[in-house]
């Protein structure tokens, strides 16, 4: 079949299989030109087919060699519906690591379930042994818990009043105002079970009780935290509360991995960037496509790849991780700059649908969410027939 974009609102609603592989690909590249550095050998990532999951077992395995598990939730095609994007990164990313003599396996399924924690410590002791690298990415708008079965879903909404303020229509291109009501009570609680650090807890006691981790494992959970703009309906918001909660965990872990294992549990606080997520939250892509313009005059824009590197290489696995007061690892540390900051501010001010192609960028943020889904990648032939079938060894 030709694959071309079905975009409805912030979702793309197919893939790319050879456009996704070419974006895998690029990642491998600039990782194999990075400095070789200590860095993890063994590592299970969960939510590994997309944005920093992906990139983290990207960086993991051509990076520092490591043999990689990933857990993640994703779609085969079907008639005539492509699979979703993390199916082809994973299938694209798995033939390369082996071509490279590394181990890649892959479970497909609900990362939340005690049958995928099971199946997943079954895998690692077949085929690693021990991890000595858990990173924990998962982003989902459900989940339904493991001993109680109650079923959740999280929302992104502010906490006691409504938020109102200037937002874009990311295709489109209109820029207009919008207003977000606030979380009832309980919307609140359901969040922070979906996106707080229960699951990761959860994970985290399991593997340690079968003995898959290794001495000295690590385990890491990703987090954001954003400017003022965005503290209403990001960091101040329900998702805010989910972060703190995991942020807490982070801590409760760590207690227990050091005392069991001389091991680490930190969440690190990563940069704004264009994922499947991040799109669907209102008024944040907006500040994205600002923050993109000023950081790439600056020349301090960087992916997910680029990230991860620098989590790994600069903090992880520094003799001395650094970590900011509240205990986390900070990547966002370019974002967060004070000059980056007031500028995207002024901008801000500023901004209104006439003038945002030339004030922002737009049209990075477009190719980034394109490409997200294997669209817009140079050297794929995209009126090319194409077979959307595409197998995954394990799924
Ligand atoms: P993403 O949507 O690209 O990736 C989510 C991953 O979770 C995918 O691999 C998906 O398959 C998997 N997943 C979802 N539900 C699952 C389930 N039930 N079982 C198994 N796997 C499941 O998201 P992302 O933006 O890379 O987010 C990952 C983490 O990084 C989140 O905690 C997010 O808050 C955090 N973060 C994101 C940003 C950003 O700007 N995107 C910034 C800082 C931190």
């Amino acid at each position: 079949m030709v694959i071309q974009p079905k975009i409805r609102g912030f979702i793309c609603t197919n893939a790319h299989p050879e456009g996704c592989a070419e974006h895998v690909a690029e990642q491998i590249r600039y990782i194999k030109e990075q400095p070789k550095l200590n860095g993890p050998k063994k590592v299970l990532v969960i939510g590994a087919s997309t944005g920093f999951g992906l990139a983290s077992r990207i960086s993991a395995a051509f990076g520092f060699g490591a043999d990689t598990i990933g857990v993640f939730f994703e779609r085969p095609a079907e008639k005539d519906r492509t699979a979703s994007a993390g199916w082809y990164n994973t299938a694209a990313f798995e033939k390369a690591a082996r071509a490279e003599g590394l181990v890649a396996e892959s479970i497909n399924g609900n990362a939340f379930s005690d049958e995928i924690k099971q199946e997943t410590i079954a895998l690692i002791k077949e085929k690693l042994g021990q991890v000595d690298l858990v990173i924990y990415s998962l982003a989902s708008p459900r989940r339904t818990h493991p001993k109680t079965g109650e079923s959740f879903t999280s929302v992104i909404k502010p906490i006691q009043a409504p938020y109102t303020n200037k937002t874009v229509n990311f295709m489109s291109g209109a820029v207009s105002e919008v207003t977000v009501a606030p979380a009832t009570e309980d919307e609140v609680r359901q969040t922070i079970a979906v996106m707080g650090g229960e699951d990761w807890d959860f994970w985290i006691h399991d593997l340690l009780a079968a003995g898959v981790l290794a001495q000295g494992a690590k385990t890491v959970a990703y987090s954001y935290i954003g400017p003022q703009i965005t503290y209403p309906i990001y960091r101040e918001g329900t998702i805010g509360r989910s972060k703190d909660h995991l942020e807490q965990t982070a801590h409760e872990l760590n207690r227990l991995l050091q005392d069991k294992i001389g091991g680490q549990a930190v969440v690190s606080v990563n940069k704004a960037l264009v994922t499947q997520s991040s799109s669907a939250i209102p008024i944040v892509p907006l500040y994205i496509s600002l923050l993109f313009k000023v950081m790439k005059e600056k020349g301090i824009h960087e992916g997910t790849i680029e990230q991860i590197y620098r989590l790994y290489a600069d903090r992880l696995y520094k003799e001395e991780t650094p970590l900011d007061e509240a205990g986390r690892i900070r990547i966002d540390d370019w974002e967060m700059r004070e000059d980056v900051q007031q500028e995207v501010d002024a901008l801000w001010n500023r901004i209104t649908e006439e003038n945002l192609a030339e004030l922002g960028d737009l049209e990075g943020y477009r190719q980034d969410f394109l490409r997200l889904f294997g669209f817009g990648l140079p050297g794929v032939d995209y009126e090319a027939e194409v077979d959307p079938n595409v197998p995954l060894t394990r799924a």
